[in-house]
């Protein structure tokens, strides 16, 4: 009975504020929300609930990526009162303007704005290998060699050969040197043009690639004539994890692609960086590529506050997922798997103990929900998260997630630990 009015008045005060900030009934601000920074003004701050059997409210929790992030007002209102031109004849004072904070920013000489970090990798991959066959060395569990569809070679007639990634991210020198071809022009054999590297590396856990491994890298392709590439989807994670400026990070490398659309929370587009030089051959590959874009300071405009203002809110990331993380570890019945020394950023990456419950198997029970009775039990909140390489489950922070997100996530997986414990009971 209290429950049920409880229930009925939150919804009733749930329409009132959609009302009032002319959002749909699926939309609700998060009512009282741990500390609410400012940089969440950038950002959505509306939560989905969902509607299930009539008056129950589901609370969800989105870990999957921190792709899913949405621009809010501020960022929205910047978008619309943008200064616009023609970019592809340099015209877009907002982009031109986003450009030049990047370069500033990664201390390199100049920045190019394109729609994607795949885009980005690509073009990267052109200008550095311009030559038909030409070879690059790539991670063989880097974004580049699982995720972009072959896009190098598909599309730029570049030959991959791979290191193996180690479980923090890097790999070991003395392979990467026996994988530099020293034959060419001998008629066999490709030529070695470009390595590169992932940082934060994303499968491996957003690990951080350590200062020395980079340096180390870069003399040894120095040595050897060839390139080095970062893609730096989330570099900046990396920069607030070391405490360094990101130029001190860049300097070991000759070009780098960053989004704006992951953990910064812009909409679209990624920074692409490097010398004077990469970036006028750049502009040609990104225009042949088809991603020229016109009054794209539109979309620039968010970039800048992606940059300017949603740097140093990525420690609070780091920090609810070690939260979670020291959670997995302590939770009784115990359940969970997780080495704390790898979570380092955003992506917190974990196992479960028992084999006979497979990560899709947990991740459907994480994201199923049951009455609306809330917190106390766990069945009211829907969390999203996804099965990952190797039997791990991947779980990612973002802007949209706040400590009391982080809470309730928390709730659900102790509650998920009760019950798989109970129906093993039950089985014996
Ligand atoms: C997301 C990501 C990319 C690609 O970015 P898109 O904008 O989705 O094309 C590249 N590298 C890494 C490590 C990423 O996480």
């Amino acid at each position: 009975m209290y429950s049920k009015t409880l229930r009925v008045s939150a919804r009733a005060l749930l329409q009132c504020i959609n009302r009032r900030a002319n959002l749909p009934n699926t939309h609700v601000f998060p009512v009282g929300h741990g500390r609410v920074g400012p940089s969440r003004l950038y950002y959505e701050t509306a939560k989905p609930v969902n509607s299930l059997a009539g008056d129950a409210c589901v609370r969800r929790v989105d870990l999957r990526s921190d792709t899913v992030t949405k621009p809010g007002a501020a960022m929205r209102q910047a978008m619309a009162e943008a200064e616009v031109g023609d970019d592809v004849f340099g015209e877009d004072p907002t982009v031109n303007e986003l450009q030049k904070m990047a370069a500033d920013l990664f201390g390199m000489e100049a920045a190019l704005y394109v729609p994607s970090g795949t885009m980005a990798n690509l073009i990267a991959v052109m200008v550095h290998c311009r030559e038909r066959g030409d070879e690059m060395i790539v991670g063989d569990l880097s974004h580049i060699h699982i995720y972009e569809q072959g896009g190098s070679a598909q599309l730029a007639g570049v030959h991959s050969t791979t290191v193996t990634n180690l479980p923090d991210g890097t790999f070991d020198l003395d392979q990467l040197e026996s994988k530099i071809r020293h034959g060419y022009p001998d008629a066999h054999y490709p030529r070695s043009r470009l390595v590169c590297v992932e940082n934060t590396h994303n499968i491996q856990g957003g690990r951080v690639l350590p200062l020395h491994f980079l340096q180390e890298v870069k003399s040894l392709a120095d040595q050897y004539g060839v390139a080095v590439h970062m893609d730096g989807a989330r570099v900046m994670n990396a920069a607030i994890a070391q405490k360094v400026a990101p130029s001190t990070i860049l300097k070991n490398t000759h070009s780098v692609s960053v989004c704006l659309s992951k953990g910064l929370g812009a909409p679209v587009g990624t920074m692409l960086a490097g010398a004077q030089d990469f970036i006028s051959r750049a502009v040609r590959c990104r225009k042949a590529l088809g991603g020229g874009m016109r009054q794209v300071g539109i979309l620039a405009a968010a970039g800048k506050l992606a940059l300017r203002d949603m740097v140093n809110r990525l420690e609070e990331d780091h920090h609810h997922a070690r939260i979670f993380a020291q959670a997995l570890l302590e939770c009784e019945p115990p359940l969970y798997e997780v080495d704390m020394a790898a979570v380092q950023t955003n992506i917190l990456r974990f196992r479960l103990r028992d084999p006979s419950l497979t990560p899709a198997e947990f991740c459907a029970l994480m994201a199923r929900v049951g009455e609306c009775d809330g917190a106390t039990t766990g069945q009211g909140i829907e969390v999203l998260m996804f099965p990952h390489i190797g039997g791990s489950i991947r779980a990612v922070w973002h802007l949209g997630i706040s400590l009391e997100d982080t809470q309730l996530a928390i709730e659900k997986l102790k509650f998920v630990a009760r019950q798989h414990s109970q129906k093993r009971h039950r089985s014996e």
